[in-house]
């Protein structure tokens, strides 16, 4: 852990919220959101930087020429997609252009939301390396790969090959809970009630530590 409230200022616990694609990263923020933490979604705030009239439309149309922004003023994500795969200097400036813009957004919301505590859902937040200094504490929603293929392709029809791509793009699970401070297990064995149950009890213990006299 390398903060908390006392430590920060009076500032609300921040706990970073990561897991693989199909891990229950979604579900477990709404159980929080619910109970009255302030959710932040990362992917929420780079898909609005994109979308039409996104802050980050104007620099895009600059940094890579107007065919990346698409007839509806979006940026072209299939297009975006082919070329940072492909090139991995357009992939590096891409990023260059973008995190420091979600980084503004996230202040600004994590600013204007205080709620109990703020949580920062972050899918990549293990790979990426510069949230760790941000949060006070990171949670891994853990589930076994093959769960994570099956309720993905029940989410989105994806076919498995592609699902196994996304997922040999991500941290591995033992890289994830080598950084975590605290693991919701999110199973092929967990039925929902359970999972409910075991964040109810990590919302708990982040009451308690926000609790922490400053
Ligand atoms: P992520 O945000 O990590 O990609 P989601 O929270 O969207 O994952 O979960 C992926 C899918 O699996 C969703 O359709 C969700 O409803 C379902 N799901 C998550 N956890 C469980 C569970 N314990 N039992 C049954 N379905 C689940």
């Amino acid at each position: 852990m390398v903060g908390t409230p006392s430590s920060s200022g009076g500032r609300p616990l921040r706990v970073g919220l990561t897991g693989g694609i199909g891990s229950g990263k979604t579900a477990v923020a709404d159980l929080l959101e619910a109970q009255g933490a302030a959710v932040i979604d990362t992917d929420a705030i780079a898909h609005a930087l994109t979308a039409p009239g996104g802050l980050a439309i104007e620099p895009l149309r600059r940094e890579f020429g107007p065919d990346m922004i698409g007839a509806d003023g979006a940026m072209d994500r299939p297009r975006m997609r082919a070329l940072v795969f492909s090139d991995a200097r357009a992939k590096a400036r891409l990023e260059a252009l973008i995190h420091p813009l979600i980084g503004q957004e996230v202040e600004r919301e994590a600013a204007a939301r205080q709620g109990l505590y703020q949580v920062f859902v972050v899918p990549l937040l293990v790979e990426s390396g510069r949230w760790r200094d941000r949060v006070d504490r990171i949670c891994v929603v853990d589930c076994d790969e093959a769960t994570q293929v099956l309720r993905v392709r029940r989410r989105s029809g994806l076919a498995p090959e592609m699902v196994a791509r996304i997922m040999a793009a991500q941290a591995t699970r033992a890289q994830r809970l080598a950084v975590a401070d605290d693991v919701i297990v999110n199973d092929g064995q967990t039925t929902p009630a359970q999972l409910a149950a075991r964040t109810l009890d990590r919302h708990r213990a982040w009451l308690d530590l926000s609790a922490l006299p400053v």
